[in-house]
């Protein structure tokens, strides 16, 4: 079993490079998605230890950690990267225990992790400002200072990943973090904790508190002392984050949910399409913010589209993360009940194929069987809401416009795919789609540490990845200096 591997006791919270227990010394239940069954407890933090870890990296900033120099932030950034992969066996698996995510998605997780912390150690000394041509008499110059404490608020679905590129970029930048990891699955978030202290971060430069969103999520985005929020999570609780930072006029970054679709056009190559179709529908059982839960087909290529999709959705397997199929459970029953709901919702659709769910999946686990429905109408539930598990639409379109009016008609706007050969058309979708990132002949939002991502509508608003995050986790200052 993979808790085996754990070296600290998950039940703690980690502030200032210590294991301490939450103040009010409660706690909360952690489970395993694959059988249901208890995997340990883990604490549930409250204010007082928000309060305990604004503190700390306060105290941090104003210690070591404040007047490290950019480049020896960087090396510690790397050698915490270098330290990930290292540990990519352990890690891989205790992510895969906790979230449910079959094995080698967890390891690509694990090690996405490491290449953000590559990637922003080598970035943390390569921000700086500029000199501005003014009055005579004049030098003026920017600086690009950190906020000073970030938070950080996450979800389940990619906790390492996210915190790569949350709180990777933060440190690249100077702040002091406080992490909220999510109450579903945390094991990694500590664990990531522990090892940045192992590799030289100084005591308060990261502080994770885990805890309930209502209690130790809602207290970290009101604390006064947090002067930055960067939230993954959903669109409901975006909008109280957002509500609760404006109380002291913090600036948040929202990456929330997404309807994502991938257009196909009669040009297309469909032997390229048709892994990136239905994988970014089914990664991590659907629940990820980017998947591409709509495929939008011109109506020649329709039919076959469909027979080649349901052809490779009745070879998927689904069953325990650990024996790394094709898809592991949902996180939790909750989630599964949700998606059965939208699964009920569509039962008066044409169901192309189902994947199944392994004779020996443990009764207790929440898996669902991924399924596919064709000619949707766009305005239909199923393709108007996300889902976050392992569905996708097909839905037909005769030309561009059509396209383009289906593809821009939900509330989100995070990742949008084109496919086709007709570069004319790849430039003027690319303008036309209402989207974060458009890829052209491929849908690559899991990967891509250094390209920008994030959305527009009720996809959220603010950049992570890439380099354009360090301007997201920094702000500027002019100095205007007269002189005779
Ligand atoms: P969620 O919003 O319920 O929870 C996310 C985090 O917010 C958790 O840590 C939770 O404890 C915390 N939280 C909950 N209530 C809170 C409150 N009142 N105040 C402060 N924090 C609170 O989301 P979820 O159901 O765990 O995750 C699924 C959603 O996340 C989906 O909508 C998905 O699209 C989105 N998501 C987006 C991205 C992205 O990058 N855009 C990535 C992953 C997930």
């Amino acid at each position: 079993m993979a808790i085996d591997d754990l070296w600290f006791d998950p039940a703690l919270c980690f502030i200032a490079n210590e294991w301490v227990r939450p103040v009010e010394g409660g706690q909360l239940a952690l489970n395993n998605p694959s059988d249901g069954k208890q995997i340990c407890q883990i604490a549930r933090g409250t204010s007082a230890d928000i309060d305990l870890a604004v503190t700390q990296a306060q105290t941090a900033l104003q210690g070591e950690w404040g007047r490290m120099s950019a480049v020896e932030r960087g090396r510690i950034l790397s050698r915490i990267g270098q330290r990930v992969l290292e540990m990519v066996d352990i890690l891989a698996r205790l992510e895969s225990l906790d979230v449910g995510k079959p094995l080698s998605q967890a390891r690509a997780d694990v090690v996405a992790l490491a290449r953000y912390m590559e990637f922003y150690g080598g970035a943390a000394d390569k921000v700086h400002g500029a000199t501005l041509p003014y009055l005579d008499g004049y030098t003026v110059y920017t600086l690009r200072e950190p906020h000073g404490v970030t938070g950080h608020i996450i979800p389940w679905n990619y906790p390492m990943q996210i915190i790569g590129r949350s709180v990777g970029a933060a440190l690249a930048m100077g702040n002091a973090a406080v992490l909220k990891p999510a109450e579903e699955a945390c094991l990694t978030a500590l664990a990531f904790a522990d090892i940045a202290r192992e590799a030289g971060l100084p005591a308060g430069a990261l502080n994770v508190v885990p805890g309930l969103g209502a209690e130790a999520g809602a207290a970290l985005s009101a604390h006064p002392g947090v002067h930055h929020i960067s939230f993954t999570g959903s669109a409901g609780v975006g909008k109280l984050i957002q509500t609760a930072a404006a109380s002291h006029v913090a600036p948040v970054t929202l990456e929330l949910g997404g309807k994502s679709p991938q257009l196909v056009f009669n040009d297309a190559d469909l032997d390229a399409a048709l892994p990136f179709l239905v994988n970014a529908g089914i990664q991590n059982a659907g629940q990820t913010c980017s998947a591409s839960s709509r495929i939008l087909v011109q109506r020649q290529s329709h039919d076959e589209v469909v027979e080649r999709m349901a052809e490779r959705y009745r070879s998927l397997q689904v069953g325990p993360a650990l024996s790394d199929l094709d898809l592991g459970p949902l996180i939790s029953a909750r989630q599964r009940d949700i998606v059965n709901g939208f699964l009920e919702q569509g039962s008066e659709l044409c169901t192309a194929a189902q994947g199944c769910i392994v004779d020996d999946a443990p009764s207790g686990g929440f898996y669902v069987p991924p399924t596919l429905f064709t000619q949707v109408n766009p305005d239909h539930i199923l393709a108007q809401q996300e889902i976050f598990g392992p569905v996708q639409v097909v839905i037909p379109f005769d030309d561009d416009d059509e396209a383009i009016a289906i593809a821009n008609g939900t509330d989100f706007g995070l990742v949008a795919s084109i496919w086709s050969r007709d570069g004319g058309r790849q430039m003027r979708m690319a303008r036309q789609l209402r989207a974060g990132q458009v890829f052209i002949n491929n849908y690559g939002a899991g990967g891509g540490v250094e390209l920008p991502f994030g959305g527009t509508g009720q996809s959220g608003h603010g950049r992570e990845k890439g380099f354009e995050a360090l301007y997201g986790f920094s702000t500027l200052k002019t100095v205007a200096a007269r002189h005779d």
